[in-house]
């Protein structure tokens, strides 16, 4: 091959054509560095069959400069990326940006320098230096990582290394990961479970695409069952990824992990220091990384020989990206398993509607787990009708689940109370004028954090601090907070039991899987009585002496009025019930609502669990909604809203018409403004038979739009905000 084609790291450049000079041999995947004007670019070499591109004449091309010493990426990666590109409407650069690491990465270096404290105290310690010191500990890392962690300039760093109170070591990056051990500590199986791991351990065995839909109830033993598949890669000499939906989940997961097969896996996440991204990249390149446990990004990491793909959680709307490319990692990862012709589990204790559909009709095999392990029952559920039996005023927990509370403290048993807010209160306002507190940035009241002393939107991340007086009409101590977050409940478990040991869980104080791991630590300890969380305690935790669940607003996610949201709080109540009574000792769940008789709170309460399926899938035929029509979103927005709301209607006029196809829109998106940017959407609605990728395509692909407007198309939304 004398010229290739390339796809460069570069969103806005379409596929270029270079000369491959003498010596040098590329094929399709082989990574490369190309020159682009006077600066450098990598790029992966492409079929140029399959990326159509201007003809440049031979006599234009210029010369690759390096290919690199790596594997080329494989031919069911490149389909992949090409596959998501096309579905989601990304540019193939983005997508494939998502494939390969930093530079540093794909240079061959074996150790890297890092950095570390000494333990020397500087003589001259400035405020800077001493919070640098405090803030980095034990840690290590880069300079810049260090800085970020001391929050201060990469210069502070620098000081405090000549200063002798930071040194530098060299971390070797390739050294060898352990190989996880298939027959270290296999549990027992139950006949059930026996079952199910006999047929995932064939589908491993049989090198085939086959999705399975792992449905067992919470604590059923799903993980030791996919843990046997994974064995059976592993065994097989080939590798195995393991998707979970948050990274505050990857800790606990690890230890389990390590207690079946003596050591770790390798976990990929965005809490990884260069050093460790590096090694795991060219560890999953060469294949000797076997088990990847992993975040959604993780997904398009070249693995040498994939042998099986895990989503655990596989209903979590977290692996829906929404931002960047927009894409479903549940869904990229079946494509994946197809091009890659191997299995795929996804595990769930409440499927998504759209994958218990593809199990009924045969899409995906199914395998049931409908008991809990060891004879451990589901919790009692009751609902507590917050209009005949309110709190006081100004608190939010009834008097039965203050009762239950009180009970479980004396038995010595750990409680958790769920309400998927975090802070203080949603909203601030001037009991004097009216006035609340608004995000500047977007569409969304400022949310007061009483421990930071701050109120915060939690779109835009905008501060301030919190305020003594109101900004209107200058009325002081006029302010009072209206709603609860997690840390009001917590103040009340503080008044209510004032010996009581408690802690919050939130991505606030959750934000490192080394926090989850502590978090885990003193709940087994048992040095906490009352969890209080949001949505981050729902899942993957098994405590067993967690015996009693409360349920603070069951209504909270109904009030969304989005597609999913009657299925998500479903789901979200189920998965926090599961949590309650995973030992030997029973567990109940208490349901706070001004509405038991909602469906919702009613198929929970009543355990009708294919009762609440069955209708909200009927529903979604009925109205032609996924799964059984597909939807995109167009969303314009524009710092200025004039060209914002003309783009929208330049769009809405040109929308084409189609057969079993309608145009929604354009109207505000109901978070009118986010971070500064005035939005609006249009929804298409169209029969799973229309080709909507290639219909937005061409119809957005004739428009143009002033260079301050963006237009994302967001295939499949998830978010209706
Ligand atoms: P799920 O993933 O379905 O919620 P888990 O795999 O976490 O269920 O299992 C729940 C608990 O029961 C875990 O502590 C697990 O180790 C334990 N467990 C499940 N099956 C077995 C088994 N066959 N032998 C021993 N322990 C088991
Ligand atoms: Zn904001």
């Amino acid at each position: 091959m004398s010229r290739a084609r390339l796809i460069v790291m570069n969103s806005a450049l379409g596929p270029l054509d270079y000369r491959v000079p003498q010596g040098m041999t590329v094929e399709p995947g082989s990574v490369v560095v190309a020159p682009l004007g006077p600066r450098q670019l990598v790029g992966v070499v492409w079929e140029p069959e399959r990326l159509p591109a201007e003809e440049v004449g031979d006599n234009r091309l210029r010369n690759l400069i390096h290919v690199y010493d790596l594997p080329p990426i494989a031919a069911p990666l490149r389909r992949l990326v090409e596959w998501t590109a096309d579905y989601y409407l990304a540019p193939l650069a983005s997508v494939l940006r998502m494939a390969l690491p930093s530079t540093g990465a794909l240079e061959g270096a074996r150790s890297i320098t890092e950095y570390r404290a000494t333990g020397h105290v500087p003589e001259r310690l400035t405020p800077q230096r001493a919070q640098a010191l405090e803030r980095i500990g034990e840690r290590q890392g880069l300079v810049s990582e260090l800085a970020i962690i001391g929050g201060v300039s990469d210069g502070v760093i620098r000081g405090l290394v000549k200063a002798g109170a930071i040194e530098a070591i060299e971390v070797t990056i390739d050294d060898p990961f352990p190989v996880p051990d298939p027959d270290h500590d296999p549990p027992a199986l139950e006949p059930a479970q026996a079952d199910a791991a006999a047929t995932l351990r064939d589908a491993v065995e049989a090198r085939a695409f086959a999705p399975w839909l792992l449905d067992g109830v919470t604590g059923s033993g799903k993980t030791e069952v996919y843990f046997e598949a994974i064995a059976e890669a592993i065994r097989s000499d080939r590798q195995a990824l393991v998707l979970l939906p948050e990274i505050a989940l990857t800790e606990p997961f690890l230890k389990r992990f390590a207690a079946r097969f003596g050591c770790d896996p390798v976990p990929w996440h965005s809490g990884l220091r260069q050093s460790q991204r590096r090694r795991a990249w060219r560890a999953i390149a060469s294949g000797e990384a076997r088990v990847v446990v992993g975040a959604r990004s993780s997904l398009f990491l070249p693995y040498r020989d994939l042998g099986l793909i895990v989503v655990d959680e596989a209903h979590e709307a977290s692996f829906k990206q929404e931002d960047g490319v927009q894409y479903h990692a549940r869904d990229v990862a079946v494509m994946r398993a197809k091009l890659e012709e191997i299995p795929i589990v996804l595990a769930s204790a409440t499927p998504a509607i759209e994958s218990r559909y593809m199990a009924e009709i045969g899409t995906y095999g199914e395998i049931k787990l409908p008991d809990r392990f060891g004879g451990a029952r589901m919790p009692d559920m009751a609902a507590l009708d917050m209009l005949q039996d309110p709190p006081p005023r100004g608190r939010w927990l009834a008097p039965a689940l203050v009762q239950a509370l009180e009970e479980n403290l004396e038995a010595g048993e750990q409680s958790l109370l769920f309400l998927n807010r975090r802070g203080y209160a949603p909203l601030t306002l001037c009991r004097h004028c009216g006035y609340r507190f608004q995000c500047p940035n977007c569409t969304a009241w400022m949310v007061e954090h009483r421990f930071t002393r701050r109120l915060a939107c939690h779109h835009c991340g905008h501060v301030m601090p919190a305020p003594h007086a109101c900004p209107e009409c200058k009325e002081e101590d006029s302010l009072v907070a209206c709603g609860p977050g997690v840390e009001r409940i917590a103040d009340e478990v503080a008044a209510l039991f004032p010996t009581a040991r408690t802690a919050i869980v939130t991505s606030d104080t959750i934000w490192s899987p080394a926090k989850a791991a502590e978090f885990v630590a003193r709940m087994e300890a048992g040095e906490i009585d009352i969890v209080i969380g949001t949505q981050l305690v729902t899942k993957g935790y098994h405590f067993p002496n967690l015996t009693l669940v409360g349920v603070v607003d069951a209504d909270l996610g109904l009030s969304g009025g989005d597609l999913r949201a009657a299925e998500r709080s479903f789901q979200q109540i189920r998965q926090v019930s599961g949590r309650a009574g995973r030992g030997d000792k029973h567990g109940r769940v208490l349901v706070q609502t001004h509405d038991p008789s909602a469906r919702v709170i009613q198929a929970l309460v009543s355990g009708d669990i294919e009762g609440f399926y069955e209708a909200e899938t009927e529903a979604r035929r009925e109205a032609a909604m996924p799964p059984f029509g597909r939807l995109a979103a167009i969303i314009v927005s524009s710092e200025d809203q004039a060209e914002a709301t003309e783009t929208a209607r330049v769009i809405g006029r040109a929308a084409p018409r189609h057969d079993n196809m309608a145009v929604f829109g354009p109207a505000p998106a109901p978070l009118a403004m986010l971070r500064g940017r005035h939005r609006l959407r249009l929804l298409v609605h169209a029969n799973r038979a229309v080709p909507i990728q290639d219909i937005i395509r061409d119809w957005l692909g004739a428009l143009q739009w002033p260079r301050g407007v963006r237009v994302s198309v967001d295939v499949d939304p998830y978010s209706f905000l």
